[in-house]
């Protein structure tokens, strides 16, 4: 049996950041958005459900989700949501673990599951250790503002639409402080490694 280590963190903590660091030394990444994508690209079981859910009007003229368009009717509707994420839900869930098989077959023995919303999903069971990448509000704050170009006002309705990061260690394993610079959160990715390659 593999050993899953499930990866999460909050907007702008520094998942990616660390992610490519285990992707570096190796570690098979499944990743839950890349995933999420896939489930409901054109012609798929996914894109046929939200399909017969939301009518044609949720799909650009290529065939492929208008998901600004469907973001902006589940923004709105929290039954819509509930709908959306029914139909998500599992499919992302069914094809992280036919990665998982996948990667079992070609002889991998731990395997990076990253979930930015582990946790809010109650994936838990998924893995068998939970890896939680950790900033301070006000270190999220100002990466998530210089990343996507937000103003502090929409940056911080972001960061309180998820479960606060000081919410989220109480449930780790392993906590990564990504709070001070690339060459600190390596040192403690490098003890990471060193554990999971024994
Ligand atoms: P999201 O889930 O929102 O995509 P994420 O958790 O994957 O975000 P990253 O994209 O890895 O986060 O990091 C967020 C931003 O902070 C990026 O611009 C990244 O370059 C920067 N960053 C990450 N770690 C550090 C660090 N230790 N020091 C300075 N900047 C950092």
């Amino acid at each position: 049996m593999a050993y899953i280590i499930g990866l999460t963190g909050g907007i702008a903590s520094g998942k990616t950041t660390v992610s490519n660091m285990l992707a570096d030394a190796g570690f098979p990444i499944v990743d839950a958005d890349i995933a999420a994508r896939k489930v409901v690209a054109k012609n798929t079981e996914g894109a046929k459900l939200i399909q017969a859910a939301f009518g044609e009007t949720v799909f650009g003229k290529d065939g492929e989700l208008d998901r600004p368009k469907l973001g902006e009717i589940i923004f709105h509707d929290s039954e819509k949501r509930e709908t959306l994420n029914a139909i998500v839900h599992p499919l992302v869930r069914r094809w992280m673990l036919a990665e998982r098989d996948r990667l079992i077959a070609r002889g991998h023995e731990v395997i990076v599951f990253d979930i930015p919303l582990l946790l809010e999903s109650k994936l838990e069971a998924m893995v068998d250790t939970i890896v939680v990448v950790y900033v301070d509000e006000q270190t999220q704050l100002a990466r998530l503002m210089q990343r996507n170009d937000l103003s502090e006002k929409d940056a911080k309705a972001r960061i309180s639409s998820q479960m606060p990061l000081s919410e989220k260690i109480k449930h780790a394993d392993i906590v990564i402080n990504n709070v001070h610079g690339l060459a600190e959160t390596k040192q403690q990715v490098d003890e990471l490694i060193r554990t999971f390659s024994k």
